[in-house]
């Protein structure tokens, strides 16, 4: 790594879509299609009805379509924080889930790469304007007239319904959106990678980290416990800052080299310019400066975290004297999915995970905002109940 000089990572192709294949302009109707198919699922009707049982509309597939039937989907912190409506207005009912992996159903006639019984994932994303700069550089995550995401979001190209994710028994996906899940990656123990992997793996890639840099991550949760086993994977010394010394053990065991509570000043103040880049996961507002000292000349501080409220302010001189970086990343772009997917299966990296049946979801919510889980709960979708006869969105 040269520290503070961000490298484009060298992602595999990225997407590009050339004037015949391409779909109809967002503003365009749907193309006509044949009657949907009803998808058990479980999501919230309103920020405080908890997951109930609901049944989803998903579209009959189109010819650049991949209809995946799901057998698991990871619970990330986010789909906690949108089904409670803690980032601001939803649309309702909502089935969250954006860490998906299943084997495919069907495909439509123009997808050539993907057949049934292919292992498959859907992470955060279903599609995006497909030619804005940031689209053609394969960063469609950062796409200029907004990213399609998985569930609760206006999809232009299907007659603006409104996305519903991986809480279910089913989805149909773009083929340009679905990512393939490489042989030798236990199906539910890869679901997380979809979303807490490729987050935390594309800023340690656009860091460029290696052997010998020095990583923190702060909260050891669903990304946190990502960050440190890829970092790892990556060849670096791996520092983990937790709120819970209940934790300390299994930061080692992930592979961890340190542990520091971040309670603890005298702790902090051991760590004062050590690190290169930190990897800021925590789900809640919380104080950023005493994390910039632990930051060499050069360093950077990965913010991941999405807390429903603002954070206390940023010391502009913590940033000045050090030349520190302050940033920001979201997911990853799809070919960047495809290469951390590809990355982790030779490195044998996985997520830890606790899997729970749809009756078990609403707790499984509680636990995670308590931090009682190791690492990521994953929803087994065989334990959805049928869907009724009725979609309910
Ligand atoms: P998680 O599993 O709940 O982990 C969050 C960790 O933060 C906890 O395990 C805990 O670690 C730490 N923490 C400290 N104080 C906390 C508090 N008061 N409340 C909650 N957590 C606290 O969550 P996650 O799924 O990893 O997601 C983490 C955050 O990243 C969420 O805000 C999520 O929305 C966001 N996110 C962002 C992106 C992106 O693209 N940037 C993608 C996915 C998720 P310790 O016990 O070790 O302190
Ligand atoms: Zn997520
Ligand atoms: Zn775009």
């Amino acid at each position: 790594m040269t520290p503070g000089r961000p490298v484009p990572p060298p992602l595999g192709k990225p997407l590009v879509v050339s004037e015949e294949t391409a779909d109809p302009a967002p503003s365009a109707p749907a193309a006509a299609q044949g009657p949907p198919t009803l998808a058990a699922a479980y999501g919230a009707t309103s920020a405080v009805s908890g997951l109930v049982p609901l049944t989803v509309a998903r579209r009959a597939p189109k010819e650049d379509d991949v209809e995946i039937e799901i057998d698991f989907c990871g619970l990330c912190h986010s789909d906690v924080h949108a089904t409670r409506g803690e980032w601001g207005a939803q649309s309702y009912p909502l089935v969250p889930g954006h860490e998906i992996v299943g084997r495919v159903r069907s495909v439509g006639s123009a997808v050539d790469d993907f057949a049934p019984g292919d292992l498959v994932g859907v992470g955060c994303l279903v599609d995006s304007c497909r030619e804005c700069d940031s689209c053609l550089e394969g960063l469609e995550q950062y796409c200029e007239r907004g990213n399609v995401g998985t569930y609760g979001v206006k999809d232009a190209r299907n007659g603006d319904s409104i996305t519903q994710g991986g809480y279910s028994t089913s989805v149909v996906v773009d083929r340009r959106f679905v990512l393939r899940v490489p042989d030798g990656l236990d199906p539910a123990a890869a679901a997380p990678l979809l979303c807490a992997g490729i987050t935390t793996y594309s800023p340690l890639r656009y860091f460029d980290v290696e052997e010998g840099d020095v990583v923190g991550v702060v909260g050891l949760g669903g990304l946190g416990h990502m960050a440190v086993k890829i970092a790892k994977a990556m060849g670096a010394h791996v520092v983990v800052f937790t709120t819970s010394e209940a934790k300390f053990e299994a930061a080692i065991e992930l592979g961890a080299d340190d542990v520091i509570l971040s309670k603890d000043p005298e702790a902090m103040e051991g760590a004062n310019r050590s690190i290169d880049v930190i990897i800021d996961t925590v789900a809640a507002p919380h104080d950023l400066n005493p994390y910039f000292r632990t930051l060499r000349l050069n360093g950077a501080l990965f913010q991941l975290g999405l807390p429903p409220t603002d954070m206390p302010p940023v010391s502009p001189g913590a940033l000045i004297r050090r030349r520190l970086s302050y940033a920001g990343s979201l997911i990853g772009g799809i070919a960047e999915t495809q290469e951390m997917l590809d990355f982790c299966a030779e490195h044998g990296v996985v997520s830890d995970v606790e899997v729970v049946t749809a009756r078990q979801l609403n707790e499984a919510y509680d636990r995670m905002v308590a931090g009682d889980v190791k690492y990521r709960f994953v929803l087994d979708t065989k334990t959805l109940q049928p869907a009724s006869e009725k979609a309910d969105v």
